[in-house]
């Protein structure tokens, strides 16, 4: 392979510096000696999923780019998170268990597979939905008492809410009993049931419930690195992965060791690439180089593909030898730039040259995002609702196509209803003090506790009370401004009770909807902004719907992929499946990317 040091990058080597050709990864490439050939749907694995924004624009992307790809299984540990992203995606097994379950479970699927003589069947798993797991497995119950095993529905490793110990477990279908009534299992007490585990195994490798070495085309997720917070205290900068917080690094590798996918695609925050000297970053790049992938390190901002957000995160490409490595997407339009990279990984971010010819769109404002969404109040209920106005902006038009549009599935000269509700569309509702706050702040631009009577500010920006004005209370007996908002970063922050401005862009969206610490209220109207607006400001589609209870749905969209970053990445995955581009690090998206044909008739 060749290093590549400025980019972060080990590649195979290219074509013409190799001896004679011969050596030539090309030639691999050439004779089509990947490991999945010709496969019409690639399959994906979405680890630490959340909603499943990383996996959804990965999938678009790819499929723009001519390649069909597919979410075929999902992980994560919280329930919501796996709701949402079942009701969005119904084809895509979701598993609701931690990531080191998972891996124990996938050995041990492995193990069932070959004690059953099925991996080494040549044809591979095919979607078989015939099998109906829903419904009593016969109408009769046993006598009174007894309890027959029906069959085996499911497997897991982890506790399950009737069985604390960790180790194999089986969900059993008692006979005469529904759904309702399953419960799990451990391996130990099911030794005399190996027919019904054979049926299960041979259903579930049919189905393709859990993935088997060798047959995942591409794993995506970021694992989580809470050890390296900057709101961490506790950080451990000798050793980074001893911390149980940043474990899921080496969990996720393993993963990878285990299933040997085609492409990998890591994402993670930029302190991976800062804290102690970018150890987990360095550890996930040359832990892929060891399981001899070739890889690539990117830093994107989220902005520079279409949203009034700078967000900037890290993404690690990693590609089996036989593969063609996937380049980074260069930018699509400007961005409010906010700094933030990391020096030593400067040539990492991917960008135009200083002096490079490019052709950029104008950087994308709130008023872009979110003009169209009728006004809702503080304490608005409703999931559902009417949009009321037609889109305003191409962002807006583009964002509120439904998913047969985006994907392109409407038959020829089909127009899509133009009935459908507005979703999410309401805001965490603030207390009865923070709303009398907040609605003392001001409708205009900068707006925040600085403007309420008695705050002064001095100097080196910083505020002091106004010995002037008595202290305003509120009809609580709570004081209209907080002595929080007054000693926040040392006096210093205009962050507290900060209203947005239509021509403003945000730096990140956050997980929690929060006007203490962060600007977060809605230009003109007395609330936070909604779900709905928040994930526009990440630019998941209209269409998809957020479940849990409301924190629970900010959580979801804070911690996503922005999609359209996803989206673009996915591109360029399809790009490198079909052996499209050149060597470089970077590549230009197609012009007027993502536009398909039909978003163009909907005016
Ligand atoms: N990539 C996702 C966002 C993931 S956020 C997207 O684009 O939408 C990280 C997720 O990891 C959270 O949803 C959290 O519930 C999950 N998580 C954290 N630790 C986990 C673990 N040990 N096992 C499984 N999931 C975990």
């Amino acid at each position: 392979m060749s290093y590549s040091v400025s980019y972060s990058t080990f590649m195979n080597m290219p074509f013409e510096e190799a001896e004679n050709g011969k050596l030539a990864p090309k030639s691999a490439v050439a004779s089509g000696s990947s490991t999945s050939g010709q496969k019409s749907q690639l399959l994906l694995l979405d680890l630490y999923s959340g909603c499943g924004a990383m996996s959804t624009g990965l999938c678009l992307g790819a499929n723009l780019s001519g390649l069909s790809l597919q979410t075929r299984w999902a992980v994560d540990f919280n329930p919501h998170a796996c709701e949402s992203l079942k009701f969005n995606h119904p084809e895509t097994e979701v598993r609701n268990e931690l990531a080191q379950d998972f891996l124990a479970v996938l050995r041990e699927w492995e193990r069932l597979c070959q004690k059953f003589g099925f991996v080494n069947e040549d044809v591979s798993p095919e979607v078989d939905s015939s099998d109906d797991d829903e419904g009593p497995y016969e109408a009769s119950k046993g006598s009174p008492g007894e309890f027959e095993v029906g069959k085996i529905v499911d497997m897991c490793y982890g506790e399950t809410s009737n069985v604390k110990e960790v180790g194999l477990k089986f969900k059993v279908r008692w006979k005469g009993y529904g759904p309702k009534d399953d419960t799990w299992e451990p391996i130990e007490g099911l030794g005399k049931c190996e027919e019904r585990i054979r049926d299960f195994v041979r259903r579930g490798y049919n189905k393709n419930i859990l993935p088997l070495p060798g047959t995942v085309d591409v794993i995506c997720g970021g694992p989580p690195c809470q050890g390296i917070s900057g709101f961490n205290r506790f950080r451990n900068s000798e050793a980074p992965l001893q911390d149980e917080k940043n474990k899921q690094m080496v969990v996720y590798m393993e993963i990878i060791e285990f299933l040997k996918p085609r492409f990998v695609l890591m994402e993670n925050v930029v302190d991976i690439l800062k804290f102690a000297k970018g150890y987990l970053g360095r550890y996930a790049l040359s832990r892929l180089v060891a399981m001899n992938y070739q890889a690539r390190l990117g830093i994107m901002a989220a902005g520079s593909y279409g949203l009034p957000q700078f967000r900037m995160r890290v993404f690690l490409w990693g590609a089996r030898p036989t593969e063609k490595l996937p380049q980074f997407p260069l930018p699509t339009h400007d961005v409010v730039i906010r700094g933030g990279g990391p020096v030593e990984f400067e040539h990492s971010v991917v960008a135009y040259e200083e002096n490079q010819h490019r052709d950029l769109k104008k950087e994308l404002l709130l008023y872009d995002a979110i003009s169209d969404l009728p006004p809702v109040a503080n304490d608005e209920m409703r999931d559902e609702m009417d949009y009321l106005t037609a889109p305003k902006t191409d962002f807006q038009k583009y964002i509120r196509l439904s998913r047969e549009e985006v994907m392109n599935l409407l038959p020829e000269g089909e127009r899509p209803s133009q009935k459908r509700k507005l979703l999410d569309h309401r805001p965490l509702r603030l207390n009865d003090d923070d709303y009398q706050r907040v609605c003392h702040i001001p409708k205009k631009k900068g707006a925040n506790f600085r403007c309420l009577p008695g705050v002064m500010v001095g100097p080196e920006n910083k505020v002091q009370w106004d010995p002037n004005v008595e202290r305003v209370l509120l009809p609580s007996g709570k004081p209209l401004v907080p002595d929080y908002a007054m000693s926040f970063i040392n006096g210093k922050s205009p962050k507290p009770f900060g209203r947005l401005w239509w021509d403003e862009t945000v730096p990140t969206v956050v997980t929690r909807a929060e006007p203490h610490n962060q600007i977060i209220l809605h230009p003109e109207q007395d609330r936070v902004l909604s779900i709905r607006e928040n994930a526009r400001l990440q630019g998941f589609p209209d269409f998809y719907k957020f479940f849990g209870p409301l924190k629970q749905r900010y959580m979801q969209i804070g911690n996503a992929v922005a999609v359209p970053v996803s989206r673009a990445l996915g591109y360029a995955l399809g790009q490198a499946v079909q052996r499209k581009g050149d060597d470089k690090h970077v590549f230009i998206l197609p012009p007027d990317f993502p536009r398909t044909t039909q978003s163009d008739i909907i005016d």
